[in-house]
């Protein structure tokens, strides 16, 4: 640190513009060189960074012997067409110096980043290594005070994540920030340790970021990629503190690229302490909304829930007013039945005295048809006794002649005086029954009131219409005597 003199920076306009640098061609080019006497020198500095002329090296004889820090072999001063002053290695130098492998437009862009750091007035220093060998780094930055260090490495060629993370944990280690610069679009690595993407100057525009530095807009709660920012802007916000490194809360991840149009995920971004915050105080409000939100889904929750339990108490007191209602029923059901038995218990009795009266008058009435039969019978027996059977053919004949007179033909019942003939002797005329010869008195009743009857006599006719009121136009009598003697007279 010797070497390093804290005094104002002159910014020694070192690299005549524009320079396009789209060359990946590797250049055997080195800006530090160690000096036999004053030790480390700086190409890239007017006193060499320790008051020497670049003609003490430049082309003297005898040579000085200098040397390159990285390999050891000797190194001699150089300009270039464009009037850069550089150092190159002397004939028979290692292959495996790693100043030799790197492109010009590596050396020139970190000759950019070392004249910028100085222009805003910090110190640069290229090429340095940790006395440990832990790091090293393409141009490392010095505050005036030489509190801070912050490390700028021109990474232009691939480089793995692990490499990367690695080398960025071991500048963190020791307190150094550490910014990864790229030219070329959708670095990997971009976005994932602190970085920036540069692009090279065109016409008036000088090396401007174009990735890697993102402002947070609030009203769209979104980071969006600050992409036309010269270099030595940024440099100045960087090492003066208003542009720091920031890891992007999760939900923020997303970032616009205006002049890609699309978004891209970042995890850590290069920034100003003021999106930062509004950051937070989105993110704040984000989680108050979410939490309001929350809030507002419990109490609906709660209140459905509640709607629920409402619809099942509804559900369950009406399912026990139905049960009281059916209890209700089956309860009036049970006593109408009750009471009917009962009724039907008292009426028993009654019911059964009526029965029994019914059956006696049905035993009386049946009772009373046998006497009636009997009777019946006994007056036919009587009403038939009286006629000896010569009389009945006698009589027969007699009605059998007169019905002839009318041109009627008939015939007597063989069976003789039957009940259903009232215990008179059927008279047919062509297997119909024409009229009943000499039913019994006593059962006239049992003919309808159109058959005719026929008696012998007036006296039989009279006894007749006497005895059932009979219609006197119903009854043919003959003039046949009583007495079999009168017949014999
Ligand atoms: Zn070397």
């Amino acid at each position: 640190m010797a070497q390093f003199v804290l005094e104002p920076v002159a910014v020694y306009p070192l690299i005549p513009r524009p320079v396009a640098i789209r060359s990946s061609a590797v250049a055997d080019m080195a800006f530090a060189a160690i000096h036999p006497e004053a030790g480390r020198i700086d190409a890239t500095l007017p006193d060499l960074g320790c008051g020497l002329a670049w003609g003490s090296v430049y082309k003297v004889r005898p040579r000085i012997a200098l040397r390159c820090p990285e390999c050891g072999h000797g190194v001699h001063a150089k300009l270039s067409p464009f009037k850069l002053r550089y150092f190159a290695h002397d004939p028979g130098r290692p292959a495996d110096c790693s100043w030799l492998n790197e492109s010009l437009e590596h050396h020139l862009l970190k000759l950019e980043l070392a004249t910028a750091i100085r222009t805003v007035g910090w110190h640069a220093q290229m090429e340095v290594r940790a006395a440990d060998g832990t790091w090293r780094a393409d141009v490392l930055a010095f505050s005036a005070d030489g509190t801070r260090r912050v490390a700028w490495e021109a990474q232009l060629s691939p480089i793995t994540h692990e490499d990367i993370h690695d080398r960025t944990s071991r500048y963190q280690a020791e307190g150094i920030g550490v910014c990864w610069v790229g030219v070329a679009e959708r670095l990997p690595w971009m976005g994932v340790v602190p970085s920036i993407q540069v692009c090279d100057p065109h016409g008036e525009r000088p090396w401007t970021v174009v990735d890697g530095v993102a402002g947070f807009d609030y009203e769209d709660g979104v980071w969006s990629i600050v992409d036309d920012l010269p270099l030595i802007t940024f440099i100045r916000w960087v090492l003066h503190g208003q542009t720091i490194t920031h890891r992007i809360l999760p939900r923020y991840r997303r970032i616009w690229h205006g002049d890609q149009r699309r978004y891209t995920r970042r995890q850590t971004i290069w920034t100003t302490p003021r999106s930062i915050s509004s950051e937070a105080r989105h993110d704040a409000m984000r989680q108050r909304q979410e939490a309001w939100k929350q809030q507002q889904e419990e109490r609906e929750r709660q209140a459905e829930q509640r709607r629920q339990e409402e619809a099942e108490a509804r559900r369950r007191e009406e399912e026990r007013q139905r049960a009281i209602r059916q209890e209700a029923e089956r309860a009036r059901a049970e006593e109408l039945r009750r009471k009917w038995a009962a009724e039907a218990e008292q009426r028993r009795p009654r019911r059964e005295a009526e029965l029994r009266q019914q059956q006696e008058l049905d035993r009386a009435a049946e009772r009373e048809r046998l006497q009636q039969e009997q009777r019946e019978q006994q007056a036919a027996r009587i009403w038939w006794d009286d006629l000896s059977s010569t009389q009945l053919e006698q009589f027969r004949a007699a009605v059998t002649g007169s019905l002839r007179k009318k041109g009627l033909r008939v015939e007597f019942d063989s069976e003789g005086p039957t009940v259903e003939n009232a215990y008179g002797i059927a008279i047919y005329q062509r297997y119909r029954r024409y009229g009943v010869l000499r039913p019994s008195p006593a059962s006239m009743h049992r003919l309808p009131s159109a058959v005719p009857v026929f008696v012998r006599n007036a006296r039989e006719a009279q006894q007749i219409i006497d005895t059932e009121k009979i219609d006197p136009g119903r009854v043919i009598h003959f003039d046949l005597p009583d007495g079999e003697q009168l017949l014999l007279l």
